[in-house]
């Protein structure tokens, strides 16, 4: 980025000490803010109630950081949208917005690419170009929102990218995207997902934020797990749950699971008694999830009986399980898959 300030990744409070040193009045601070985050423009010409002198000042002073829209398909399956966005230095990443009965759910990308090389994810084979700053994050939910015309209820960090490795960012994301000043979405509408990066679980765990906590799972042991996602030779399953445990102590949020189900590889009856055994008595929630099966490498989808033999062996036990519906499939909805796609062309 240029040496200007990223104004859209000012919280409220930075707003202040911005303008205030500029000798201007408190209250401008919140107007500004209001004009970025709720009504969303993408110049400081569109800032009315400002004169015409500060919205000079602010062009100079300031990047407006705006994404713009490279690319859009649309499933015709269920609705669900892939947007390919560019970001100011050439950079490309990819969101996602799926429609639900209860509302619109944007996916984004918190980093360009991705440095923790889990086996069957397209977003990683490239490895990590950069993070994203906060603006960037929230810029992918204010576009969709302006393409759709809707309202956004809820987010989830799923897209490319380890939310967690991009710790600030993330962080100071979160508090602006449920901001009342701004998008103003509820905490408990938004989901980080980690591979499980044990310190920043931890860390995370005393924001009390009231966000849900999504961990990869993807195995129901550390050897299988360590052939899957290379982060668990630095943090083992045992310390990852420990994380999940604490954070459930500190927040009061029920954790989620998320288990990729990988025909052949972590998809057998005794996997699925080995995961209840590890989780059992946690307050958990397993979403199963059929393997979005990328070109790079050879993994299939378990069958479908094999998927409800494993869900109904973990409810057996007492657990809390859902099977992903998939959505997107026909639009490379599988993480990172299109921004690839685009790059090789
Ligand atoms: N880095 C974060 C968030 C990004 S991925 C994390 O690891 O949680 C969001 C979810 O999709 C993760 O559970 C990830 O493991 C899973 N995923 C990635 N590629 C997939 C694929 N091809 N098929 C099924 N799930 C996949």
């Amino acid at each position: 980025m240029s040496g200007k300030t990223d104004i859209k990744s000012l919280d409220l409070n930075e707003m202040e000490a911005f303008l205030s040193a500029r000798g201007e009045k408190k209250f401008r601070a919140k107007q500004i803010y209001q004009w970025l985050h709720e009504k969303k423009v993408t110049s400081f010409a569109q800032m009315t109630n400002i004169s015409l002198d500060l919205q000079r000042k602010l062009d100079e002073e300031c990047e407006l950081i705006v994404l713009k829209q490279e690319l859009v398909q649309i499933s015709k399956a269920d609705g669900t949208r892939k947007y390919l966005f560019a970001l100011a230095d050439g950079n490309m990443i990819e969101s996602v917005l799926m429609r639900y009965k209860h509302g619109n759910s944007v996916c984004v990308s918190s980093q360009v690419g991705c440095r923790m090389g889990c086996r069957f994810c397209a977003s990683t084979l490239d490895g990590l170009v950069r993070n994203l700053a906060p603006s960037e994050i929230l810029e992918q939910i204010y576009r969709i929102g302006e393409d759709i015309g809707e309202r956004i209820s809820n987010v989830v960090i799923m897209g490319s990218g380890e939310p967690l490795d991009n710790y600030e960012n993330v962080v100071r994301f979160l508090s602006m995207v449920s901001d009342e000043n701004g998008p103003n979405i509820s905490q408990r509408n938004i989901t980080v997902s980690t591979c499980g990066i044990v310190p920043n679980i931890l860390r995370l765990a005393e924001e009390r934020f009231q966000i849900t906590l999504a961990i990869s799972l993807h195995a129901s042991s550390q050897e299988k797990r360590k052939e899957l996602m290379p982060v668990a030779n630095k943090y083992g399953i045992d310390e990852v749950l420990s994380a999940c445990r604490t954070y459930f102590e500190k927040t009061g949020r029920r954790i989620t699971f998320e288990y990729s189900l990988v025909g052949g590889v972590n998809d057998t009856g005794e996997d699925a008694g080995r995961l209840a055994e590890l989780i059992k008595g946690m307050n958990c929630h397993v979403n199963l999830i059929p393997v979005n099966p990328i070109k790079e490498r050879d993994y299939v989808q378990s069958g479908q009986s094999k998927v409800l033999n494993f869900k109904n062996k973990l409810e057996k036990n007492g657990i809390n399980v859902t099977i992903r519906r998939e959505m997107g499939r026909d639009i490379d909805g599988a993480c990172g898959q299109l921004r690839k796609r685009f790059l090789e062309r």
